[in-house]
């Protein structure tokens, strides 16, 4: 039997005393942190909330960079890439006492808790800032790496893959015009999630991730045999934390050995980030950033919004940070039968 659905009310949450809601939005951008930031403002308002925009992350927290938002303020975002709010670096939190004065700030605005919108440095921030003054704070998962534990996708990654193949068709169309090795350099400094994808997905010939170790025989095999069976181009993956030197070092290595390929490298750098984000990061985003106030309203603290079978979960800060989400080596598999 089907449970009857029921339809959120504003007085839901009406005993808890968090009164106004803060957040923001940290470290490296994603598509979709605007569609996650709408749905915050737009939930805090329906459960009759006040909420605080933060400017340029922890940044805007130091500096005292508030602008009380409405529902028009974040009219019209969902479809943009990048943050109205913008995103910052911000060393001087990772002082106590700067961390100090931005409590106060806090305090003299009446912000009584935070949704933090970031990665797993922005959670780290988190975790530490709600220790010490005892501030209910929960996370976002936005960024495009997918690397946080507690959620099947991070919001920012769908948008960066298909950014990703559709460079990598671009670039295929040049390769084989000329019959080049191309050697494609992705973001991804600690995970291989955004090179394994989205080799499978662009047909690459191979792909280099940090979480394997670079056998450079293998990979010289791999193109040998491409070009034995008259490929007349290859393109090869390479996430930018690959431990042997990244898409211009491992190039080096395979024109030294193989002196009649015509060799070329492309480090796609930040046209991963930038974009309209995905249906998918939108709904993603969307439903995380509702998950997120609801979250507050319900006492949790320090845990992460993600989505796992398709069910809101919660994950304390430090297993989101610490756990390590595996990518799936099974899929360097599926890359190397489909290129064979
Ligand atoms: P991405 O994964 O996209 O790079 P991120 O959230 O991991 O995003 P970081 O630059 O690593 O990006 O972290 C964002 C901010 O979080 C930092 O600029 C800093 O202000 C804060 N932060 C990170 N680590 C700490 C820490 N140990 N103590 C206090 N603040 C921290």
């Amino acid at each position: 039997m089907s449970k009857e659905y029921r339809s959120p009310h504003a007085d839901d949450y009406s005993d808890n005393p968090i009164r106004k809601i803060g957040v923001l939005t940290s470290g490296g951008d994603a598509p979709g942190m605007n569609a996650a930031l709408r749905a915050v403002v737009r939930t805090a308002i329906f459960y009759r909330r006040e909420v605080v925009g933060i400017y340029q992350g922890y940044k805007g927290l130091i500096e005292k960079n508030f602008k009380n938002m409405v529902s028009g303020d974040v009219s019209n975002i969902i479809q943009l890439g990048g943050t109205i709010l913008k995103s910052a670096r911000c060393k001087e939190f990772h002082l106590r006492e700067v961390r100090e004065m931005a409590y106060n700030h806090l305090k003299e605005e009446g912000i009584d808790a935070l949704v933090v919108i970031g990665g797993d440095g922005t959670f780290t921030g988190a975790r530490i800032f709600a220790q010490e003054f005892g501030i209910p704070i929960v996370g976002v998962p936005g960024t495009i790496d997918n690397d946080l534990f507690g959620t099947d996708f991070t919001i920012g990654y769908d948008t960066a893959l298909n950014t990703i193949i559709e460079a990598v068709d671009k670039i295929r169309d040049t390769a084989t015009a000329h019959e080049r090795l191309f050697f494609i350099e992705v973001m991804g400094r600690d995970a291989g999630f955004l090179a394994l994808n989205g080799g499978i997905a662009s047909g690459a010939e191979a792909v280099l991730i940090p979480e394997t170790s670079t056998d450079i025989t293998t990979l010289e095999n791999y193109i040998k045999s491409g070009y034995r069976k008259s490929k007349n181009s290859s393109i090869v993956l390479v996430a930018e934390g690959e431990k042997a030197g990244g898409a211009f070092g491992i190039a080096k290595q395979v024109e030294e050995n193989f002196p009649q390929y015509d060799v070329r490298v492309t480090v796609l750098g930040h046209i991963q980030r930038g974009g309209s984000p995905t249906a998918f990061d939108r709904i993603l985003a969307s439903r995380l950033g509702v998950a997120s106030v609801e979250a507050l309203l319900d006492d949790q603290q320090s845990v992460m919004v993600g989505i796992s079978n398709d069910a809101v979960e919660l994950t304390p800060f430090n297993k989101a940070i610490k756990y390590d989400k595996e990518v799936n080596t099974k899929l360097l598999d599926t890359i190397h039968i489909l290129s064979s």
